[in-house]
């Protein structure tokens, strides 16, 4: 239902900075992560990328943790 084509995702979550519910923009990024050498492949792994846009405070989350 969203509409929203803009690259900006603004999120209210909670802030442990500012211990508050703060505007958050939040993006994936695709990281590539090479494992051990006898491995050949690389791992991408998608992190979720959040950013309070009160504090400017930076956090990334594996996605794939769960
Ligand atoms: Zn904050």
């Amino acid at each position: 239902m969203a509409t929203t084509n803009d690259s900006f995702n603004g999120m209210t979550e909670h802030c442990e900075n500012c211990e508050l519910d703060t505007l958050h923009e939040v993006s994936v990024q695709i990281r590539t992560e090479s494992l051990k050498k006898e491995n050949a492949q690389f791992s991408r792994e998608p992190y979720r990328v959040r950013e309070c846009q009160r504090c400017g405070d930076r956090s990334s989350q594996r996605m794939n943790n769960a």
